[in-house]
């Protein structure tokens, strides 16, 4: 990966548990944080008698965003001698979880953060549970303020085999679970030596370890139209290419509609006649044949084409204010498509905390509550299993104007088929 690369980061964990010290920290090791900044917040701290406070690090820079003055949203940046990272967004509410469910924000890897001397709390299960809904597989968990405990390594190893049991549960394995101290920078960037007994990687040597930025390119081809324009006598449908690559001389099919066809050309702004396009870029093509579709269509290879259905069963997570209700009728956006969808039956009711079923058959979904339901289509939707491809297994769910929630797809119902 070229230094210019970014990876995506989130930091998510239980509040108070150190998130904004961590990632003070992390800017300040990596030399990311102006000097005059650090000296005014030192000084700031000592007037009020208390150790530097790298959490104020993140409030200033914030502080200095919002008022638009010196640092740019570039300056949220920092990087190490392999890569750029960025941190996406400020975790913990509501809007963070929306961001992320909605796709406004996407991650490439996770920090979970848990404090050492209070161990797993709700929310740390509660976000562990975004992470997998999210489809974030590397993850990385920091048991953090060690330094209050004394670094002891038994009670490092009780909140370790707790947080690697939960996330068992949710199929995830994290990469690493290492003990820091954000405020004194123990395994961070470096080692302080207060924790012989740990051999692992510090923070951002496990970052570094981080495979490239997502595994599209490898997927099969999903390219949803977004638009499609009648341009010079030619049809174009355009679109961002999510996942896999697209070739000229491609046999193609569009889903739902089932039409095949071949791709003439491949076009890109001011770059007419490229012979293939890839993951994350934006294209318009033309066919050989003139098709009539519209936008939320996902254009694929012919042999891989996404599932067309009427019927799937969904984990959602539930996020408006109001409770989500049996036999109600949602808008679905999946990709670029948009349909209306009746959630037949709430199968299970989970605690989002705990994963266990805490109800069958329910009538409603409360705020924040995680449940498996049964979706039934009024029009035909091309989608993925999401273990298959997160990006067209995944969907958001409209009530009214706003979004209501998430959901990722688990199984396909009903006349599936892959109409090929
Ligand atoms: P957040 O709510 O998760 O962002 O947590 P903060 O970063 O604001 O930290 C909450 C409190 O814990 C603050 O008073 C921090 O100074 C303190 N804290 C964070 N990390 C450490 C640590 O490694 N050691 C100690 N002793 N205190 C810490």
């Amino acid at each position: 990966m070229s230094q210019s690369e970014t990876l995506k980061i989130v930091i998510v964990g239980h509040v108070d548990h150190g998130k904004s010290t961590l990632i003070g920290r992390l800017f300040y090791d990596t030399g990311s944080i102006p000097e005059a900044r650090r000296q005014e917040i030192a000084a700031t701290c000592k007037a009020q008698g208390r150790p530097f406070e790298f959490a104020y690090l993140m409030d200033a820079l914030e502080e200095e965003r919002v008022q638009n003055i010196t640092i740019d949203t570039a300056s949220s940046f920092f990087s190490t001698s392999r890569r750029r990272y960025v941190i996406i967004d400020a975790p913990g509410h509501k809007q963070f979880l929306k961001n992320m469910i909605t796709g406004a924000a996407s991650a490439d890897a996770a920090i979970l953060l848990v404090d050492g001397t209070e161990g797993v709390r709700e929310q740390t299960k509660r976000h562990a549970h975004v992470l997998s809904l999210l489809g974030i597989r590397q993850v990385v968990v920091a048991v953090n303020k060690l330094d209050m405990i004394d670094y002891d390594r038994q009670r490092f190893q009780e909140v370790e085999n707790d947080i690697r049991a939960f996330l068992h549960s949710l199929h995830i394995v994290p990469a690493h679970v290492i003990p820091i101290s954000a405020r004194e920078g123990e395994n961070m960037a470096g080692r302080q030596g207060h924790t012989p007994w740990y051999a692992g990687p510090t923070i951002l040597e496990a970052l570094d370890a981080f495979g490239d930025v997502r595994g599209d390119a490898t997927l099969p081809l999903r390219l949803p139209v977004q638009d499609v324009y009648t341009w010079d006598g030619r049809r174009i449908y355009a679109g961002r290419v999510e996942t896999g690559e697209i070739r000229q001389g491609d046999e193609v099919i569009f889903q739902p509609s089932g039409k095949v066809t071949r791709v003439k050309s491949v076009e890109k702004w001011r770059e007419p006649g490229l012979e293939r396009a890839g993951a994350g870029e934006c294209v318009g093509i033309t066919t050989e044949d003139e098709l009539f579709v519209e936008r939320g269509e996902i254009i694929a290879r012919l042999q891989q084409a996404p599932i067309r259905t009427r019927e799937f069963r969904a984990s959602i997570f539930w996020l408006a204010d109001t409770p989500f209700r049996a036999g109600a009728t949602y808008t679905i956006k999946l990709a670029t498509a948009e349909v209306q969808a009746v959630a037949v039956d709430i199968e299970e009711r989970l605690d989002s905390s705990t994963l266990e079923v805490i109800g069958r058959h329910e009538p409603e979904l409360q705020p924040t509550e995680v449940g498996t339901v049964l979706f039934s289509l009024k029009t035909p939707l091309a989608v993925d299993r999401y273990g298959e491809n997160v990006r067209t297994g995944r969907f958001v769910i409209q009530d009214s104007l706003q979004i209501g929630g998430g959901g990722t797809i688990q199984t396909v119902e009903g006349d599936a088929d892959r109409a090929v």
